[in-house]
């Protein structure tokens, strides 16, 4: 027997092998333009007869399970006292795991005291994922992001400080061709004052039924980046990122025109220099049809 799940169902792709469970449904926010991942939702909490259901049941049958996602877009937005319980529990019937994740934003770690999150990370809860998508204000502003860059930097300090692994998202092509340049500045600032540990770059791609409320809120006519754009932002973003702690940075993501990936600070002027290559070979982007959010 398969979980039940509420779909729409969403997972960083490094989640791809993990088992899932849906102890919140949809967004508690859902209100950034770009995302339409929980548009067809309504927020929802589960609750723990359901929850402990659906855990003793995966338990017999993947005991061997390393992997647990929690779902959907902020599982963190839990009550600490209920979430606390969810995932010691979680540790109780599966032995062999290595990590439990969920998604974060950064309002949910920052409604929390860095006690209550510390208790949730003792319980077993070690990584979060939160979009970062742009570190300038004007932008996340025009995308109604919820978030400025100073309590995006506050939100991943304070979760790295009590022990979390940070794995943050950022868009290229966000700001659109007009605030390009302002879009990597702030983002490379946000990076460098917070260090996650874990920085994957996708590339903006609208779907049809956001396309709309997107170029609505932007509040001024977009134009969208071009590709070689998107290479040059990405080469600016490698470039101005200045960081002492190693952050893995990836941009291999299906979005994205093209590939790169290293480890700061030791492989920038190697993802540099490959950048360099790529622009001389238009021939490694990776063709439009092929390209997905
Ligand atoms: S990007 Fe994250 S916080 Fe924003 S609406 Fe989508 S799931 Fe919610």
């Amino acid at each position: 027997m398969m979980l039940n799940y509420d779909y729409p169902l969403y997972r960083p792709p490094s989640e791809a092998r993990s088992l899932i469970f849906q102890v919140t449904l949809g967004c508690s926010f859902n209100e950034c333009s770009f995302c339409d991942m929980y548009r067809s939702k309504e927020y929802g909490e589960r609750p723990w007869d359901e929850v402990k259901l659906e855990i003793d049941m995966m338990a017999k049958q993947l005991p061997d399970t390393q992997r647990i996602f929690l779902a959907d877009g902020d599982a963190l937005n839990l009550d600490t006292e209920y979430m606390v319980k969810v995932v010691k529990y979680i540790k109780e019937k599966f032995q062999n795991l290595e990590r439990i994740s969920c998604y974060a934003m950064p309002m949910n770690i920052l409604k929390k005291t860095p006690e209550e999150l510390k208790r949730i990370h003792d319980a077993g809860l070690t990584m979060f994922y939160l979009g970062i998508e742009s570190g300038s204000d004007v932008i996340l502003k025009k995308v109604t992001k919820g978030a400025i860059a100073k309590t995006i930097i506050k939100a991943v300090n304070k979760a790295k400080d009590v022990g979390y692994t940070m794995s943050c998202m950022v868009i290229l092509g966000l700001g659109g061709s007009k605030y390009s340049k302002e879009h990597i500045r702030g983002t490379a600032e946000v990076i460098s004052a917070c260090s996650p540990n874990y920085v994957g770059a996708l590339t903006l791609y609208l779907e049809n039924g956001i396309k709309n409320e997107f170029l609505t809120k932007f509040g001024e006519e977009f134009v969208p980046v071009s590709d070689g754009q998107a290479l040059v932002e990405l080469e600016d973003l490698i470039s101005q990122i200045d960081v002492k702690d190693d952050v893995v940075f990836r941009a291999n993501h299906g979005s994205n025109a093209y590939t790169i990936k290293g480890t700061f600070p030791q492989d920038k002027q190697d993802m540099l220099d490959k950048i360099s290559w790529m622009k001389k070979h238009p021939e490694v982007i990776r063709p439009k049809g092929l390209r997905g959010f």
